[in-house]
């Protein structure tokens, strides 16, 4: 059976590549289905439908929800979810205008700490699509004040950092029934990140049906936990690569593979829900 990589980024939010190029790639890859998951958008399922229809590739409509919950960042992602929900592209609008006010937040708070960038050179780098903190990371590279995205994160603008503001205070609840309000598929990205897996129990009662077992950022013994978690809970299973482009090296499309069954069982659970 085929391979498929469920998470991927496009120049629509933090990503470096095209939807068009992502396709590409992922027929180089040799996979016969791939979702592109931007944050907070779906500004690049468009261009990435005509482009996966061209290459025989087989585009599975994605997402990935900027959430939180005591003070931890939640994504979630969102399968199968449909454009054509306004209260969907309501709550969307919502989270990127966030993304907006909160770029000029970090600016601030750059400036205060010595990193004089302009909110326009963060909003330049992130072009039409979401803004984001890669977007940031950038304007700081381009400003001297650090040598790499990754310095960037580690000085100024991760977790810790002097001049970082949270992210969207929305409850991952909502996120949930925001997708599933849209015909999507409610799957908890990259679930290590969170550190706290007793979250997810309320993550379930709240709707939640799937998991992303599989990621870069797991090792063997974190899949092998997910995937017992995913089974005692009833989960469905993802994963992908959380391919960004050149903004976020060394997870290729396609790093990451899911045996298309997976993706069947997404389709079916779709097709008995909504
Ligand atoms: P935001 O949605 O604006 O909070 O930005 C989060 C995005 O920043 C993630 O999706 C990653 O693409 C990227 N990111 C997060 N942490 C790091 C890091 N330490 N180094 C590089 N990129 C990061
Ligand atoms: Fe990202
Ligand atoms: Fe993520
Ligand atoms: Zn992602």
């Amino acid at each position: 059976m085929g391979l498929a990589d469920l998470h991927v980024h496009t120049i629509y939010s933090d990503g470096s590549d095209t939807p068009t190029s992502v396709i590409e790639l992922a027929l180089g890859a040799g996979l016969s289905c791939v979702s592109v998951t931007d944050h907070d958008t779906l500004q690049g399922l468009p261009e990435a439908s005509v482009a996966a229809e061209k290459a025989g590739i087989e585009l599975i409509p994605g997402i990935e929800f900027s959430a939180s919950c005591q003070g931890r960042e939640v994504h979630m992602l969102g399968f199968l979810v449909e454009a054509s929900h306004d209260a969907f592209q309501k709550t969307l609008t919502e989270q990127r205008a966030r993304r907006t006010t909160r770029i000029h937040e970090m600016v601030e708070r750059l400036q205060q700490v010595g990193a004089h960038i302009t909110a326009e050179q963060v909003f330049a780098h992130a072009g039409e699509g979401a803004v984001g903190r890669p977007h940031v990371a950038e304007a700081l590279v381009q400003g001297g004040y650090v040598k790499t995205r990754k310095e960037a994160f580690n000085r100024f603008i991760g977790a810790d950092g002097p001049a970082y503001i949270p992210g969207s205070p929305m409850a991952p609840k909502r996120a949930i029934e925001a997708i599933r309000g849209a015909g999507g598929i409610p799957v908890l990205a990259h679930p290590v990140y969170l550190e706290d897996d007793t979250l997810i129990d309320q993550f379930v009662k709240d709707g939640l049906v799937g998991i992303e077992v599989y990621h870069g950022g797991h090792t063997p013994e974190v899949v092998a936990r997910y995937e017992q978690l995913a089974d005692r809970l009833s989960l469905l299973k993802t994963g992908g690569s959380d391919y960004h482009g050149a903004a976020k090296e060394g997870t290729p499309i396609g790093s990451t593979t899911i045996p298309t069954e997976l993706v069947d069982a997404l389709k079916q659970w779709k097709a008995e829900h909504h």
